[in-house]
This record gives C-alpha cells, sequence and structure tokens, in this order.
C-alpha cells in the first residue's frame, strides 16, 4: 500500500496468502507491506472476482504486489466453485510448502484457503475472525464459522468478536489486532477526499446525495427480493449514485427491473475503484448498502448508513447509532436516510495499524 514492498527474501519463512474478491484486495493491501518485512509472501490469486473493475484496479491503484499465482476459478455456484479452489489449492500448497497459510474475510477463497491448508497439515492464520450475523441462510456466514474453527490463529477486528470465538471455544488462538480495512481508510481516505471531480462525474453536490451499492446473494438472487430491492430504489427521495456490481447489474437485467432503478435520482455507475467510491462516501449525504465493508467505512467516514440486511455482524455501528438495519423496508429506510446521527462516533475498530499488529502475530507464531 505504502509503494514499498521488499522483494521477497527466498531465505525468510515463507506465507502463503490467498485471496479472491475485491474487499480481500483491499483487506492484503495493508498487510502485504510489513509481511514482506520479514517473511517470504506467496499471494494467490483464486480469481473469485475476475472482472477488471473488482481486480486489477484495486492491485493498481492500492500497489498491492502481482500475484505469484492466478487461478481463474471465478463463477459457478458456491460449492462447486469452493472445491475447484480446493482441488487448485492442494497441489499448490504441496509445491510451495508455506510455514504458513493466510486467508481473509468470509469468501469462498477464504474457506478453501483455511481448509486445504488445514488438511495439508499448515497452520492458518485467519484475518477478521470471529464476525457472525447468526444468519445461516448467508454463504458468508457458512465461510465464516468453519474457517474460524479451522484456524490456529483468530485475528480479530475488535473485542466483539474475539469475545464470540472464546465462547465458541475455538481452537486457535485470538488475538485483536483492529481492523485491517481502519488502516487502509486512514492512509487513503484524505487522499480519496480530495478527489471531488468524481461528484461532477455523476452530477452530485457534497452532502445532497446517497451512496449505495447492492450486491448480497440474499438480496438479488431471489426474484421476489429482487423486486423489493427495486422498489426500494425508486422510493428514495434523494439523489442516488448506485455504482453497480456485476451480479447486480445481470440480476436486474434479466428480471427486466433495470429501468425501475435507473430513473432520474438513481444514477448508475459501474463498480467503481477504491478511491472514487470512497470520494463518493466521504462527501455523501448517507449510505445505503448491503455490503459488510462499507458500513464499516461509513462509520469511519462519519457518514450515516442504512444497511439493506435484517442483520448484519457489524453490530458496533448500530449500537453506536450510526448504522440502522432496514432490511428491504423502504419506508423504514427512507426514515432511516433521515435520521440526524449521534454526535459521539468512538474509535470501534482499532487505530490503523492492524496489518502491523497481523504481522507481528504471524511472526510470533513462526518464530520468524
Ligand atoms: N468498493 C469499491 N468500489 C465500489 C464499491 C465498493 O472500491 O464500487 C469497496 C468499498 O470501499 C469496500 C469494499 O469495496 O472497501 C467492499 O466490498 P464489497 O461490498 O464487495 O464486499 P463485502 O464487504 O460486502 O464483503
Amino acid at each position: 500500500m505504502s509503494g514499498r514492498y521488499p522483494d521477497n527474501k527466498r531465505d525468510n519463512v515463507r506465507v502463503l496468502t490467498v485471496i479472491g474478491n475485491r474487499p480481500q484486495f483491499i483487506k492484503a493491501a495493508a498487510v502485504s507491506g510489513p509481511l514482506r518485512d520479514v517473511a517470504d509472501e506467496v499471494l494467490v490469486h483464486t480469481g473469485q472476482h475476475y472482472d477488471d473493475a473488482l481486480s486489477k484496479i484495486f492491485f493498481d491503484e492500492l500497489g498491492l504486489p502481482r500475484p505469484e499465482h492466478r487461478l481463474e476459478l471465478g463463477g459457478g455456484s458456491n460449492t462447486s466453485q469452493t472445491s475447484r479452489m480446493l482441488a487448485a489449492l492442494e497441489p499448490l500448497l504441496a509445491r510451495e510448502q508455506p510455514a504458513m497459510v493466510l486467508v481473509y474475510g468470509d469468501t469462498n477463497s477464504t474457506l478453501a484457503g483455511a481448509l486445504a491448508a488445514a488438511q495439508a497439515r499448515i497452520p492458518v492464520a485467519h484475518v477478521e475472525a470471529g464476525m457472525r450475523s447468526y444468519d445461516r441462510t448467508m454463504p458468508e456466514e457458512l465461510n465464516r464459522v468453519l474457517t474460524d474453527h479451522t484456524s490456529d490463529l483468530l485475528l480479530c477486528s475488535s473485542e466483539a468478536p474475539a469475545e464470540i470465538l472464546r465462547g465458541e471455544r475455538v481452537m486457535g488462538e485470538v488475538e485483536v489486532v483492529g481492523d485491517v480495512m481502519v488502516d487502509v481508510a486512514q492512509l487513503l481516505g484524505p487522499r480519496a477526499a480530495a478527489r471531488t471531480e468524481v461528484l461532477e462525474r455523476y452530477g452530485v453536490a457534497s452532502g445532497e446525495y446517497v451512496i449505495a451499492t447492492a450486491h448480497r446473494a440474499g438480496n438479488v438472487d431471489d426474484p421476489a427480493r429482487l423486486e423489493r430491492l427495486a422498489a426500494l430504489f425508486e422510493a428514495v427521495p434523494y439523489p442516488v449514485v448506485l455504482p453497480l456490481h456485476p451480479r447486480t447489474g445481470a440480476r436486474l437485467e434479466a428480471a427486466g427491473l433495470r429501468g425501475r432503478v435507473e430513473n432520474g435520482r438513481v444514477v448508475l455507475a459501474p463498480p467503481l475503484g477504491y478511491l472514487d467510491f470512497t470520494a463518493l462516501l466521504h462527501h455523501a449525504r448517507a449510505v445505503l448498502t448491503d455490503s459488510g465493508g462499507v458500513q464499516k467505512e461509513a462509520y469511519l467516514a462519519g457518514v450515516p448508513c442504512v444497511t439493506m440486511r435484517p442483520v448484519t455482524e457489524w453490530v458496533e455501528t448500530v449500537e453506536a447509532g450510526w448504522n440502522v438495519l432496514v432490511d428491504l423496508d423502504a419506508g423504514a429506510a427512507i426514515a432511516a436516510l433521515e435520521r440526524t446521527p449521534p454526535a459521539e462516533r468512538p474509535a470501534l475498530y482499532g487505530d490503523g495499524r492492524a496489518g502491523e499488529r497481523v504481522v507481528a502475530a504471524i511472526a510470533r507464531r513462526m518464530g520468524a
């Protein structure tokens, strides 16, 4: 991220990092730099996100090193994708012989990396461990729970997930390191906020529009819920900028609903790079999202968040009064968008040095 990635030194201990989708590129950007100071990192991109707008731009903008291995395993159902990843990772781990495997978050790439490593008896470190929505219909929830119970080093964003893991009696060592997305937000937030030309591009004025994202399977794969999502966007009484995730775009097209969403007030954009998205986030009057990471980034930027899910794993943002869960209830969403945020905004997710703590924990564990 800082543009200082020392060459891997082949005599160092080897850590194999498995990443595959947009939020994982952002999280890894906080860790790869300090990790490469103490270890030989082998970066594996599973190809879960293969679209340039969801992948390449993040490597360019955040200075993430080029992956040593690209598996190109996107597409298919969750089960098929995870099983193809497992099949590809087994021989790769046998060849690379890492001392540890590092995974992030809650995707199929996370679970496949953790399980393939555990089967090969390679210790696993999980960043963003212990997050729970307790909604087992979410593919991400299954990935989180299974990854945590397979991991040796469980690195948590805050005290709440650490408590959850202790309650679940996980086998691995639990440590609170802070949130790695805070590191990236602190480093790049001010630079991003200065990019006001992106507001002009989408015809919106600072403080007067809503920035939105929507892509959760639970909201876009079920036709009835997709229709409610479209109706919610139709009802929002403010200008909205909605960078459209390819999955959502495809579902809206197939259902003939794209026209209902793209009305005079809602401007559709392609998926944006981190800097453009963060610029739009910083200048928005509110955020409307079903993303995990965006709920947290809204809090960090001091922008009220309205979350189109019935539950969240980022409970602290709700308890602090900055985030309201509305599921797909348009009336509740409009009421929540009109709320005034609280005066207080305590630091919930660390001090922007989580990446260093992740690396220190890994180094300690490996005796490096
Ligand atoms: N993001 C981005 N461009 C966009 C929308 C989101 O760079 O058009 C970033 C956002 O800042 C956050 C991350 O993508 O860091 C969130 O990813 P996503 O919503 O895909 O995943 P989730 O957090 O829900 O797993």
